[in-house]
C-alpha cells in the first residue's frame, strides 16, 4: 500500500529564498492527510498535484502562524468548491475559534462540516485510526501547546502468493480469511496450509512529524525504530543559543534525537530564512546521523517497507 510524504513547505516563521512555511501530506492508499498549513499551501497542493477532494483530516501542530496561516484560504475553497463531506481539523484549543471568527465576518455559510478534535499536549494520545494505521500525538516542548504525529502502520496481513490462486482455484471470498492465516481446503478436500499459500506479513510501518520543538530527548522512546523521522532543524548549532531562546533545534540536535531513536531515515526541514544554502544544515547533520535529507519541497519521500 502507498504510504509516503510529499513536501509543501520547508522553511520556518518567515516565507524565503522561494521556501514556503510548513506544510506536508500524507498520502496512504489514495487518501491525503495533511500535516500544518503555512501560507502558500494551497498553491503548492496545485503545483504539486495533490488532490483536494481525497484530503478529510487536516492536522495542525500549533498555533504558530507559519503553520496555519493557509487554513482559512482552503477551508473557504472547499466551500466555493462545493464540498458536502465533513472536514476533520485536529489542532489547539483556539482553533475552531480563528476560523469561526473568520467565517462570521465574511458572512460565510459552510456547505460542509468542520468536526474540530481539540488536542492537549499533555500526554500522546491517539487521535485518529482507520483499518490501516493510527495517528497518534507526541508530546513536543515549544513557546505555545505544540504536538507531533505519529503515523503508525496497524499488523499488515499475510502476503498471498498469486500463482497459488490459480493452482488451488482459491474464490476470491476466501482470499480475504487465507491472508488472516486460514488453512484452504480444496474441492477435492484436501487442506492445503496456509504456509504455503502465503508468505509472511510486511513489518508495520511509521512515519513521525516533530515541530517545531527545542531538544527533547523524552520523545525519543516513542520514536524508536520509526521508519522516517521529520525533525525540525531550524538552526545550525552555532546558533545554538538562538534555538535554545526560541524552542526550536539545531541540525546536530534533530541528528542526534535520529540517532538515539535508532529510526530509518530522517527528514529535516523548518529552515531558518537566514540560511539561504542548507547544506551547512545537511552537512551538521550528517556528521551525526548519515541518513539524512533536505525536506525539499515538491519531494515526495516513501516510508519504505521494511522486509523480513
Ligand atoms: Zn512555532
Amino acid at each position: 500500500l502507498q504510504f509516503e510524504v510529499t513536501i509543501l513547505g520547508s522553511n520556518g516563521a518567515i516565507p524565503a529564498f522561494n521556501r514556503h512555511p510548513t506544510s506536508q501530506v500524507v498520502s496512504y492508499n489514495g487518501s491525503n492527510y495533511l500535516i500544518d498549513c503555512g501560507e502558500g499551501t494551497q498553491l503548492q497542493m496545485s503545483k504539486y498535484s495533490v488532490k483536494r477532494g481525497k484530503l478529510d483530516h487536516i492536522f495542525i501542530s500549533h498555533l504558530h502562524g507559519d503553520h496555519y496561516f493557509g487554513l482559512i484560504g482552503l477551508l473557504t475553497s472547499f466551500n466555493l468548491n462545493y464540498r458536502t463531506t465533513d472536514l476533520h481539523l485536529y489542532g489547539p484549543h483556539g482553533l475552531d475559534e480563528i476560523m469561526n471568527v473568520h467565517f462570521k465576518y465574511a458572512e460565510t455559510k459552510l456547505k460542509y462540516a468542520i468536526v474540530y478534535h481539540e488536542l492537549k499536549a499533555d500526554e500522546p494520545r491517539i487521535i485518529y485510526e482507520n483499518r490501516y494505521f493510527s495517528v497518534e500525538t507526541i508530546i513536543l516542548k515549544h513557546r505555545l501547546p505544540t504536538t507531533g504525529f505519529l503515523f503508525k502502520e496497524k499488523q499488515p496481513l499475510r502476503r498471498i502468493i498469486t500463482e497459488k490462486i490459480a493452482e488451488y482455484k482459491i474464490p476470491q471470498t476466501r482470499i480475504f480469511e487465507i491472508k488472516h492465516g486460514e488453512d484452504f481446503v480444496t474441492e477435492q478436500g484436501i487442506t492445503i496450509a496456509n504456509t504455503e499459500l502465503t508468505r509472511e506479513p510486511n513489518l508495520p510501518r511509521s512515519y513521525a512529524y516533530c515541530s517545531d520543538t527545542i531538544y527533547l530527548e523524552e520523545i525519543v522512546p516513542q520514536l524508536k525504530g520509526v521508519d522516517l523521522l521529520y525533525h525540525e532543524s531550524t538552526f545550525i548549532d552555532e546558533h545554538a543559543d538562538r534555538a535554545a531562546e526560541t524552542f526550536h533545534s539545531t541540525a546536530r540536535q534533530a541528528a542526534t534525537i535520529a540517532k538515539k531513536a535508532d529510526v530509518q531515515k530522517l527528514l529535516l526541514g523548518h529552515f531558518s530564512a537566514r540560511y539561504e544554502d542548507l547544506s551547512i544544515i545537511l552537512d551538521e547533520s550528517r556528521r551525526v546521523f548519515a541518513n539524512s535529507h533536505l525536506a525539499i519541497e515538491g519531494e515526495t519521500f516513501p516510508v519504505d517497507i521494511k522486509k523480513i
